[in-house]
């Protein structure tokens, strides 16, 4: 058991004061969860959101729906302008995981998971750049069936494992993003171009999920 601390967020700007090195935010905590315990993800600290209201899917002046980070996905799936606007969005999420995960896996949680690579989620595989930058990778050579064909690097072939974040990227979604800095906007385009778009030598692994 790796020792933590426990923080509660109550707004956004709570949250983003909270953050210290090593910290991790917690939402549904399905993906964050099962890697602590497998000793993938060593946090210093929890920050939870779970009380921050970041719930809300609410349409834009110009058209469009805005997705808070906090909605879960089963809320999102079902949502009626999501499945009117955006049927694909919805197929897409309720093609995944389970109605038990979905109702507990939030938007946020859902683009920020990590690979489900096993060689990634099993620390007994000592080789992984993604999980120990320098080490190899298990998957090139090993078990790789569900893995890259196409924008990997010769460093990592994982994929990413959304289904959501698939019907994003076609729906040309755009990701908004706080910090102490202030708000910034990440166009989809980038994030589905952001692999095929790094030197062959550099591991994806640390830069993405
Ligand atoms: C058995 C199983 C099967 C699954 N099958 C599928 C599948 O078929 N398809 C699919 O798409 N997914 C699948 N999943 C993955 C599931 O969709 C994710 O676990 C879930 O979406 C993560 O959401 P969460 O809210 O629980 O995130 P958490 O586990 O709480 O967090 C995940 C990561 O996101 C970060 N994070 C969370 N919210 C925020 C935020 N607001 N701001 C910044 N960082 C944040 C956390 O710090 C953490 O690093 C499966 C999971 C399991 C366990
Ligand atoms: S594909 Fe990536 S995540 Fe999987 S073993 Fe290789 S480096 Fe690790």
């Amino acid at each position: 058991m790796n020792p933590f601390q426990y923080r509660r967020a109550a707004d956004i700007a709570g949250a983003i004061q909270a953050i210290t090195p090593g910290c991790k935010f917690l939402a549904g905590g399905t993906n964050l969860i099962d890697l602590m315990k497998n000793g993938v993800e060593k946090p210093s600290a929890l920050i939870d959101l779970n009380r921050v209201a970041l719930a809300a899917i609410e349409p834009l002046p110009g058209g469009g729906l805005r997705l808070g980070a906090m909605a879960r996905n089963s809320d999102t799936a079902n949502h009626p302008a999501v499945r009117q606007q955006y049927p694909l969005l919805s197929q897409a999420i309720l093609s995944g995981a389970s109605p038990q995960l979905r109702n507990l896996a939030t938007n946020g949680g859902n683009l920020l998971q990590r690979t489900r690579c096993p060689y990634f989620m099993d620390i007994g595989f000592p080789q992984c750049n993604k999980r120990a930058p320098g080490t190899g990778c298990g998957a090139i050579g090993g078990l790789h069936r569900t893995h890259a064909i196409f924008g990997a690097s010769d460093q990592c072939i994982a994929v990413h494992p959304s289904d959501m974040c698939v019907a994003l990227a076609a729906l040309e979604a755009t990701i908004r993003v706080g910090s102490r800095s202030g708000e910034r906007q990440i166009p989809t385009p980038i994030f589905t171009g952001y692999r095929a778009a790094l030197p062959r030598s550099t591991p994806t692994c640390n830069r993405t999920s």
